[in-house]
């Protein structure tokens, strides 16, 4: 006898390029959110792409901000709100990783009318797919989840992240398999985000090796950004576990790096993990490329392939950091 399926899933409005050719779709994109001024925003380190987007979108392109930082706190935000403002734009275009991606969510979700958001990530954040958000506020980082703030539209570009340094692809390609190795065995589960996640493990457990033997390897780029997407998906239909709360704390009280942080914990929560969840465990070390060893000797191997540490004093944690929390 089968297991009786039960479930509940939403799909929401949205479009995805991915592709080399993917900003040729930029006006198109555009017209059918029925936008003409359109607000470019990022980091200044990616002033370069934004260009780009600005010389196609010529008299469409009411503005470029570059002020975006990380953990989006208040004062960008403040900032980038009397920009948007005072040029008078109806849709936001966001290009980079999740810091810039994070502020024109920030920006939609305080926004009196709809401010439709078109992504370009640059990283494999995976925040583009979600409809959390998350800023920083008091010296304290909060977060949430409303529709308002997903991006309507997703352009990936594999030859725009072949700037990001080998190391910085692993960790945050590894954090996004993260969000698909919860997603795996969350509690509100279904079939479409567990295939989404168990597709994700596979691109970019294939990926990330690929990418760290040839950084412009731009099918290994491009299959990396559909890991992310696929990642981004699952991290938006689950909720996640032991593995997102212990990062959430060591980053927020140790201030340890995000994208490493999720990178070196994931063979260990997974290892906790494992024997409570015997079905998950079964779809990823497939995912992973071996069915018979276990996921989370799959995760250390895969992190030692790509040079991620593998402990937190390695990041710099000391054991005296770890009083206030435990
Ligand atoms: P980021 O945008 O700050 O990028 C990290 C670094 O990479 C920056 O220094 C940036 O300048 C650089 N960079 C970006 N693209 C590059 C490129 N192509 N070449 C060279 N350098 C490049 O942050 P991130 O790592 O993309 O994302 C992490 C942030 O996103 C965290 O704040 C995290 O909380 C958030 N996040 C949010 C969600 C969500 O769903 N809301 C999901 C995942 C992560």
């Amino acid at each position: 006898m089968m297991k009786p399926l039960s479930f509940q899933h939403e799909e929401r409005r949205l479009r995805v390029r991915l592709g080399d050719d993917a900003l040729d779709g930029l006006l198109d994109e555009l017209e059918m959110l029925g936008c003409s001024r359109a607000w470019v925003v990022m980091t200044p380190g990616r002033a370069a792409y934004g260009e780009q987007v600005q010389e196609i979108l010529s008299e469409r392109c009411v503005g470029v901000f570059t002020g975006a930082v990380q953990h989006v706190p208040r004062s960008a935000i403040v900032a980038a709100q009397r920009a948007l403002e005072a040029c008078g734009a109806d849709c936001c275009i966001a290009v980079g990783g999740g810091s810039p991606i994070g502020l024109a969510k920030a920006l939609a979700l305080e926004s009196s009318v709809p401010l439709p958001i078109i992504a370009i990530p640059t990283t494999y954040s995976g925040s583009e797919a979600t409809t959390i958000w998350g800023l920083t506020e008091g010296g304290r980082k909060i977060t949430g989840r409303d529709p308002r703030v997903a991006p309507t539209v997703i352009l990936y570009i594999p030859s725009w992240t072949v700037g990001l340094p080998a190391g910085l692809s692993a960790a945050s390609g590894v954090n996004a398999m993260a969000h698909c190795v919860e997603a795996l065995y969350a509690a509100d589960a279904n079939p479409m985000t567990q295939l989404m996640a168990a597709e994700g493990v596979r691109a970019l457990s294939q990926a990330l090796p690929g990418i760290q033997r040839s950084p412009s390897d731009l099918g290994a780029r491009g299959r990396a950004l559909w890991g992310a997407f696929l990642a981004g998906r699952a991290l938006d239909g689950a909720s996640m576990g032991v593995h997102h709360k212990l990062c959430h704390v060591l980053g927020g009280s140790c201030g340890l790096p995000h994208a490493r942080t999720h990178a070196v914990v994931l063979p260990y929560a997974i290892a906790y993990n494992a024997p409570a969840t015997p079905e998950a465990m079964t779809t990823l070390r497939t995912a992973l490329g071996d069915a018979q060893q276990p996921a989370a000797t799959q995760l250390y191997r895969l992190n030692q392939a790509l040079a991620v540490p593998s402990s937190l004093s390695a990041l710099g944690l000391k054991r005296p950091d770890l009083v206030p929390i435990v």
